[in-house]
């Protein structure tokens, strides 16, 4: 999709709505709620500058609040449906307003969205609101995930509401400005499928084709052009995941957006101590969204994605069961393809032998039996760290040899693992504490310290130390809630 030739106002703003141009039925129009007394707590000033934004905004609260609207802002909630732990449902932005979408000066295009900016015709049960420490929780991630280079939506700005959200508890109120690719998920797709007027869809495909894959816009089965491409990007992003151990903790089809961006972080967190079963969110009950399932998922997910399209795959149904099944199945040597390659950056790698993935199941099952730290583990291999442990002896060995079988040096192979083994990651306990201060005292220095660190995630400098080391033996049993 080209921008167009729009002007900016002094702050920078400078809007286009190609969404709003989509069939009525995609969107309401609704303008966020003013709230009491908005006073921005963190303002994303590098983020802002790359979206052409003035950093005067950092004294905005009123405008990333919902209290004020940018110029040309055209405020509208997003319909869209998804399978929640496995149960279809109509659902559509409860609680999150688009504002338009920002024409950065390279000529970019990003949503503005507010998250927690009061009632929409898609709220439901909902109060349309969203608390404080969910919302700087979402911006440290995502903040995050951006610095380990995984493609992801960002945070702009929270904002305190200075009124009460109730949630188990009453809480401070917040609304995060969420930057994002764009927010069509898995879900619009089967929201379109599910009204049932093939127009909506075709409409829907040739957006989104439009938007995030242009080379393939004037493919001869557009349908089937993107589905490939969304099994790619969710093929090398699922894959990344797992290269730092994150957990998204609740992927349901409207939580997987189609630009391949991580997207609505809720009861997500990075594992500690390698178990592929681990789980934080407590309403996952079964492990459904456990860290080892997630591919597995994602292809669930996007099986979803392939039978909202069938109408428009082939004219013969069978034909485009077919097709949609040949394309989906993609997903799993695509996954593992990146998966092992990125898992042989991380142990030093540049070429590819036939039993790579033995080795990466070696050092994954010592990990498993003795508990060790996933991040720990790599990083230490990097800066040959790692404490001596006989029963990995005979791996270390192995590895050391696959090492010298490669035309680059040790030292050309330690420099590939520092540089895809993060030495920090945003450890639960770290962020609680971080998130406590903020919320319950009003201290942001532990916010901005945490933010400073997880920026350069692959510096080890010694004022580092405390943000690489996992949480205390038995602080391990941590929880996420969803309700946020
Ligand atoms: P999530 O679990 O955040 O992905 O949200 C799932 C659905 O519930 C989405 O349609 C949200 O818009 C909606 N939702 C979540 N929290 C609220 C809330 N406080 N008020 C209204 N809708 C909500
Ligand atoms: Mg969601």
């Amino acid at each position: 999709m080209t921008a167009p030739s729009l002007t900016s106002d002094s702050l920078g703003w400078r809007f286009d709505h190609s969404y709003a141009r989509l069939p009525a039925p995609f969107f309401r129009q609704v303008a966020p709620t003013p709230v009491r007394e908005p006073r921005m707590v963190i303002f994303n000033g590098p983020l802002a500058s790359h979206l052409g934004l003035d950093a005067a905004l950092a004294d905005r609260a009123d405008l990333f609040s919902g209290n004020a609207l940018p110029t040309n802002a055209e405020p509208l909630a997003q319909a869209y449906a998804g399978h929640q732990y496995a149960h279809f449902t109509m659902l559509g932005d409860g609680r999150a307003i688009l504002l338009g979408e920002q024409i950065t000066p390279q000529g970019l295009r990003f949503d503005v969205q507010l998250k927690g900016p009061g009632l929409t015709p898609f709220s439901r049960r909902g109060d349309g609101r969203a608390a404080l420490g969910p919302m700087l929780r979402e911006y440290i991630i995502s903040e995050a995930m951006h610095a380990l280079g995984i493609p992801t939506t960002r945070s702009l700005a929270v904002v305190a509401t200075g009124e009460t959200v109730y949630r188990q508890e009453p809480l401070p109120g917040a609304v995060l400005t969420r930057i994002a690719a764009s927010h069509i998920r898995v879900g619009t797709f089967e929201w379109a499928a599910a009204r049932g007027e093939v127009e909506l869809l075709r409409a829907l495909t040739d957006y989104t084709l439009g938007r995030h894959f242009a080379e393939r816009a004037s493919a001869d089965n557009p349908a089937l052009a993107l589905l490939e491409a969304v099994v790619e990007r969710q093929a090398s992003l699922i894959a990344q995941w797992m290269h730092v151990g994150f957990i998204h903790g609740v992927m349901n089809t409207d939580n997987m957006a189609l630009s391949g961006e991580t997207i609505d972080y809720g009861p997500c967190a990075f594992m500690d101590a390698y178990d592929p079963e681990t789980v934080f969110s407590s309403i996952d009950q079964h492990g459904r969204y456990a860290y080892g399932q997630q591919a597995h998922i994602a292809q669930w997910n996007l099986a979803r994605f392939a039978e909202a399209l069938l109408p428009l795959l082939d004219a013969d149904e069978e034909r485009s069961i077919e097709v949609a099944n040949e394309a989906v199945r993609a997903f799993q040597p695509q996954f593992q393809e990146h998966w092992l390659a990125g898992m042989r950056s991380k142990l030093g790698l540049f070429n590819a032998e036939p039993e790579d993935t033995d080795l990466m199941q070696g050092l994954l099952e010592w990990m498993r039996a003795t508990s060790a730290d996933y991040t720990l583990t790599f990083r230490r291999l990097s800066t040959e760290a790692l404490p001596a442990d006989p029963e990995l002896q005979p791996w270390q060995q192995q590895w050391t040899a696959r090492r010298g079988r490669q035309p680059q040096t040790l030292a050309e192979s330690a420099a590939l693992m520092r540089r895809s083994n993060p030495a920090v990651i945003p450890r639960n306990h770290q962020v609680e504490a971080a998130l406590q201060a903020a919320s319950e005292r009003a201290d942001l220095a532990p916010l901005h310290r945490l933010l400073e660190v997880l920026a350069r995630p692959f510096d080890d400098s010694p004022a580092h130390l405390d943000y690489a080391q996992p949480p205390a033996p038995g602080g391990c049993s941590y929880r996420t809630f969803c309700g946020t």
